[in-house]
């Protein structure tokens, strides 16, 4: 993880997991995706965040439940609709009640 002169770098640290993202099976979509998105002048935290989202890395119901905090499995269901299980692609592309926030703001704003 270290740059030709041995100190640690942000680029260095992602040229190793870029090596690493050749070892994970990966959909080609998410991986172009994913460096499209460490080319853009977004901040940081934006950056990791979509980095997180595409991953499916982000702390959701389900993901919570998968590591063993919420062990009620009436639980990971969406906070918002009730009607499917709270993960990633639910929550920020599928979820009804989300999806009417999202209008209405594009609507007001
Ligand atoms: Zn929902």
């Amino acid at each position: 993880m270290w740059d030709s002169v041995g100190l640690f770098t942000v680029k260095s640290c992602y040229s190793l997991l870029l090596q690493y993202s050749n070892t994970v099976v990966l959909e080609s979509n998410v991986l172009d995706a994913i460096q499209k998105l460490w080319k853009n002048d977004v901040p940081s935290k934006v950056n990791i965040f979509g980095w997180r989202l595409l991953l499916e890395k982000l702390p959701t119901r389900a993901a919570l439940h998968h590591r063993g905090i919420l062990n009620n499995p009436h639980d990971i269901s969406c906070i918002f609709c009730y009607m499917q299980m709270e993960d990633c692609s639910h929550l920020f592309f599928n979820c009804s009640f989300v999806k009417g926030v999202w209008e209405t703001i594009y609507i007001d704003g």
